[in-house]
């Protein structure tokens, strides 16, 4: 993994400051990828795109929340047990190497991923200002907390039924671009958890014409089986 800086934003309804580490690269070795497009990857970089605002709870997307300052790469793991007892990287710049430039503010709390309700209350606010790469984003998220349960469940996966599920899935599959592979596979996977396994055949046959991978075959052995959509791919 190759580490970019951190960055610290502020958040867009209060200015209240939060900082976010990402890396501008990641690997995905000793991964497991799941059939509703989940991958299971240590070593990959997630970067948080949407967060809540730990001063006004207010849910926010990193993208509209400006940039106040890029610090290295780490430097705030580093000096976790500082920034708890100072607060304050100007008290702390003494302990910093030289190479390090030391934050001129405060030291923000670290942006965390939603939990599921966050997820929920995004969604909704996204009726006030649709975005429909937000809207994907958020319902496979919702999707992948759904299916949690059953990734290493001995029994599989039974179609969905559930209300606020189903007009989840529907919302997603109406957003899945089938010209991708991806969309294609997340679009099968979505079918067969709405119990539609021959639909979710028909749309995985359309990518025979660039050969079958094992992910590929084990998944189609899965849908025609119809003994459960959630397969670990590889
Ligand atoms: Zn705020």
């Amino acid at each position: 993994m190759l580490p970019a800086p951190d960055t610290i934003h502020a958040c867009p309804h209060c200015g209240h400051n939060a900082y976010r580490s990402s890396f501008l690269s990641g690997n995905t070795f000793s991964s497991r990828l799941w059939s509703d497009g989940y991958l299971q990857a240590p070593m990959l970089d997630d970067a948080v795109q949407v967060t809540r605002c730990t001063n006004c709870k207010a849910t926010y997307w990193v993208q509209d929340a400006p940039v106040l300052e890029r610090v290295p790469y780490g430097f705030f793991n580093k000096y976790s047990r500082t920034q708890q007892e100072s607060r304050n990287f100007a008290l702390s710049e003494q302990h910093a190497l030289q190479d390090d430039p030391a934050p001129s503010r405060p030291v923000p709390p670290k942006m965390e991923h939603l939990d599921q309700r966050g997820h929920l209350e995004a969604l909704k606010e996204l009726a006030l200002a649709p975005h429909k790469d937000r809207e994907a984003y958020l319902r496979l998220r919702i999707w992948w907390a759904h299916n949690q349960p059953f990734r290493n469940a001995l029994k599989p996966a039974t179609p969905t039924e559930d209300a606020e599920s189903l007009a989840n899935l529907h919302g997603l599959l109406a957003l899945l671009e089938t010209s991708t592979e991806k969309g294609i596979l997340l679009s099968a996977g979505a079918l067969a958890a709405l119990g539609r396994y021959g639909d979710a055949r028909a749309i995985l046959a359309e990518l025979y014409a660039e050969g079958f991978s094992e992910e590929k075959k084990r998944f189609m052995q899965a849908l025609k089986a119809e003994e459960g959509w959630l397969v670990a791919l590889r």
